[in-house]
């Protein structure tokens, strides 16, 4: 939901993009920053006649503040990120803030990771003051000083904010992160979602009082945010021990790269297969056929859906799809496919031969049938 935006510019390679709510509601935003100027004008005792910039015109400057305020909130979670060997895809700004995607990292570094945002916004909030400070020493326009106070407050409310251990929110995480040494990480997820969902309830319940929608919404986020995680570490448990192959399709038919998607739809359907290996292969064939990657019916069906599809299925198949070996323990495929950037995982013999695919389908086909079976609880025993 969050991948439709404007890529506006690339930071270390990072695409920052900005989401069309975040357009839609700029102009409210600088609706509220100028309250915010006035008010903080009127704690300076600037009289209204002092000030020569209409407030909206201040507010509107504000907003825009906001947003690269929240920007390098992002990008400081991103560089610690980036540091940690993980790999960031985009920045997002939208409505509420702004959304890093990036690949899952363990709760440890996750917690540091975490903290970087709020300590970012703190700085910013810290040095804007100073700035406010030194400007008041010399003969200068008094509502350029109202504007760098309202500034440092705004991005210290957006430190202190995020700091709350409102899972999945940045305070979460770290929470997460202490309490991992203690009760390690499936207990410490447990108490830091239940913690979240309990914190979106009081959101929710303040916000409803006293009317404020963007309250409600935050609350409405952090609780779904919470319950995800909480269910995604319970399947990683419940699979953890067993391997892919366990969890593993292999209703798996075959593709040349250079037939149209409909043609491979349709035969997939009448073979009722999940997917279809892509391969490439030279005029003649024999030397060189080659697996070149996997398309499943969901990335098929999406380019379908579309409309203008691709000529090819080479073109439709999604170039990372998450690799495993059938013999690895499952609860990696579990946080690939929980980042819900693939629709499928790959399962591989011992080489880069295509066996199988993980798709959440068969993994809650297993759990289903596991769960009413009781086979999960005794890792190793019975196949
Ligand atoms: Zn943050």
């Amino acid at each position: 939901m969050f991948d439709r935006g404007l890529t506006v510019l690339k930071i270390r390679g990072i695409p920052i993009r900005l989401h069309i709510t975040l357009l839609i509601f700029l102009p409210y935003v600088a609706y509220v920053a100028a309250s915010q100027f006035s008010l903080v004008a009127a704690s300076l005792d600037i009289p209204p006649e002092a000030i020569r910039l209409p407030p909206l015109a201040w507010g509107a400057i504000l907003a825009v503040g906001l947003f690269v305020g929240v920007l390098a909130h992002e990008l400081a979670h991103s560089f610690v990120a980036l540091r940690n060997g993980v790999r960031v895809r985009s920045i997002t700004l939208m409505m509420l803030g702004g959304v890093s995607q990036m690949e899952r990292d363990d709760p440890e570094h996750e917690a540091w990771m975490a903290f970087a945002g709020p300590l970012m916004s703190f700085g910013i909030a810290l040095g804007s003051y100073g700035v406010y400070r030194l400007f008041t020493l010399f003969p200068a326009p008094a509502e350029v000083g109202a504007a760098l106070l309202a500034f440092a407050i705004t991005n210290a409310i957006i430190g202190a904010f995020n700091l709350l251990p409102a899972f999945p929110m940045d305070g979460g995480r770290v929470l997460r992160g202490l309490l991992l040494r203690r009760l390690g990480p499936v207990r410490a997820t447990r108490v830091a979602t239940a913690v979240g969902r309990g914190m979106a309830v009081a959101f929710g319940l303040f916000g409803l009082l006293t009317w404020n929608f963007i309250l409600v919404l935050i609350a409405a986020f952090v609780y779904m945010g919470a319950s995800a995680e909480q269910a995604r570490s319970s399947t990683r448990e419940l699979v953890r021990g067993f391997p892919v192959a366990r969890f593993m399709t292999d209703r798996l038919g075959d593709a040349y790269a250079d037939e149209s998607p409909r043609a491979v739809a349709e035969r997939l359907l009448r073979n009722n297969l999940v997917g279809a290996r892509v391969i490439d292969e030279p005029l003649g064939g024999g030397e060189g056929r080659r697996e070149i990657g996997v398309v499943t019916v969901w990335d098929l069906a999406r380019q379908l859906g579309r409309g203008a599809a691709p000529a090819t299925v080479g073109a439709v198949m999604p170039v990372d799809v998450p690799r495993a070996r059938a013999d690895e323990d499952a609860s990696r495929s579990i946080e690939a496919l929980a980042s819900g950037e693939a629709s499928a995982v790959a399962v591989l013999d011992g080489g880069e031969h295509v066996i199988g695919l993980v798709t959440p389908a068969e993994i809650q086909r297993a759990l289903a049938l596991a769960g009413a079976l009781g086979a999960f609880r005794t890792p190793g025993a019975g196949g």
